[in-house]
């Protein structure tokens, strides 16, 4: 789907350091803990490409990661890590911000939200970011062989009925589970109709 190797391409700390804007790049977004480093293994067959940490909040960088010879696809660090020292969390909020208004390349914002506790007000934070932004974003409720089919579709209609104050949001949501390879397909899709 991705031709070409997929591969760690370098981490980024200040938006000096961005990689030259010649591809189309989409980013993954989170609370800590969510699964993104499992959900993007996943997504690129890769196990270990992205660290699953158990250390939430430990990197602060944007990851970039060579998606075949066409794409980039961004980890954005954790967020809503209570631990973290204020200065840091400062410094990474000035740095995503930059990052969402000034990329002009980004196509979208996948927002990972875990099936098991819907969008939290700390997701509502990077969803107005996004919105002001202007960076259209979807929603990846992660983890879905976790709860029951209610659960599935209470997170679901919640999800749904937040997303209607945010103008950038698409309004398609993707269920996944990492573990059980559910939805990979699926997002790997979105991602290639991404130009
Ligand atoms: P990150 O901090 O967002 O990168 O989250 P990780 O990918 O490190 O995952 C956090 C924890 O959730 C780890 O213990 C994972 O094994 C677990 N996890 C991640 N995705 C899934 C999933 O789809 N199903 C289940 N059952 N556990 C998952």
């Amino acid at each position: 789907l991705f031709a070409g190797p997929v591969d760690f391409v370098k981490g980024v700390v200040a938006m000096s350091g961005l990689p030259p804007a010649d591809r189309v790049e989409v980013c993954f977004a989170g609370r800590s803990n969510v699964g993104k480093s499992s959900l993007i293994n996943a997504l690129t067959g890769r196990k270990t490409l992205a660290r699953a940490s158990n250390t939430p909040g430990r990197t602060q960088e944007i990851n970039y990661f060579a998606l075949g010879e066409q794409r980039y696809m961004v980890d954005l660090p954790g967020y809503g890590y209570a631990e973290a020292p204020l200065a840091v969390v400062e410094k990474w909020q000035a740095l995503l911000r930059s990052y969402l208004q000034g990329r002009q390349t980004l196509r979208r914002a996948f927002v990972l939200v875990d099936m098991r506790h819907g969008v939290k007000a700390v997701d509502q934070e990077i969803l107005s970011l996004l919105d002001k932004s202007a960076v259209t974003f979807q929603v990846v409720l992660t983890k879905a062989d976790k709860v029951n089919a209610a659960t599935r579709e209470e997170t679901i209609a919640q999800v749904q009925a937040s997303l209607t104050k945010h103008p950038a949001a698409y309004p398609e949501i993707v269920v996944t589970s990492s573990e059980k390879g559910e939805g990979v397909e699926t997002l790997r899709a979105i991602i290639a109709t991404l130009v």
